[in-house]
């Protein structure tokens, strides 16, 4: 690499600075901060570095930007919670790695895992600890909908608390997770993305499979002997 040293100048007025230049950007700062920037040219200089937004807006950016989860797992899933703090999916990277012992001092809930009507109300007691404003995932095909298992010991989370965001699988990969962590992040910005059935004018099978043959599309298992049952 060769090192070249070049005298310093009064950059002129119509420099082209889309080039990204970092020379001449250099030197434009110097002659802003000399005080040699003057009318129109410092008018340019800082319309070209100066954002505006609203409260609100830095508000939000700066929520989303920084959740505090619980430390809180239930299930299998909470495993691949856990390795979200890793090297490998390194949640540090969007600055929510800081994952607080006590609900008072958390904003997120991440619902890792099945959960049994015995314990809903001991999360949704966690739940209610935490200050506003807070968010939840429901992790997993448990916590979700119930999961996989057909029993009457477990509920989903909807049913006894708000949920900001599902991550479906058994169990979720932790990229998964992450990929809900950042949804909920656009949602705290107030920037959604566009549902999955609205963005691919998608129909659910209640929507297509006519009125009478519901019934059969719904009981997997009919009535009467099945070499299932
Ligand atoms: S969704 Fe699967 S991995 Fe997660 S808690 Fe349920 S059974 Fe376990």
């Amino acid at each position: 690499m060769a090192v070249t040293r070049q005298k310093l100048a009064v950059v002129p007025a119509d420099a082209d600075l889309s080039k990204e230049d970092f020379r001449i950007r250099q030197l434009r700062a110097r002659d802003m901060l000399r005080g040699d920037l003057e009318g129109e040219d410092l008018e340019k200089y800082v319309e070209e570095r100066v954002l505006t937004t609203t409260l609100d807006k830095a508000v939000a950016w700066a929520r989303s930007n920084a959740l505090f989860p619980a430390t809180f797992g239930l299930a299998c899933c909470a495993i691949e919670m856990m390795s979200i703090v890793a090297a490998r999916v390194d949640v540090a990277r969007f600055g929510f790695e800081a994952f607080r012992a006590s609900p008072r001092q958390a904003d997120l809930l991440i619902l890792s895992g099945r959960i049994s009507i015995k314990m809903a109300p001991v999360v949704r007691r966690i739940y209610d600890q935490m200050l506003e404003p807070k968010w939840a995932i429901a992790m997993g095909a448990c916590s979700s909908s119930q999961g996989l298992f057909n029993n009457y010991a477990i509920v989903p989370a909807d049913k006894f608390m708000p949920v900001d965001v599902h991550v479906p699988g058994c169990p979720p990969r932790p990229e998964a997770l992450m990929h809900g962590i950042l949804k909920l992040r656009k949602m705290i910005q107030d920037d959604p993305d566009i549902p999955w059935r609205e963005g691919h004018k998608a129909h659910g099978t209640e929507e297509v499979i006519p009125a009478d043959e519901q019934e059969a599309a719904v009981n997997v298992l009919l009535p009467g002997p099945t070499s299932g049952a």
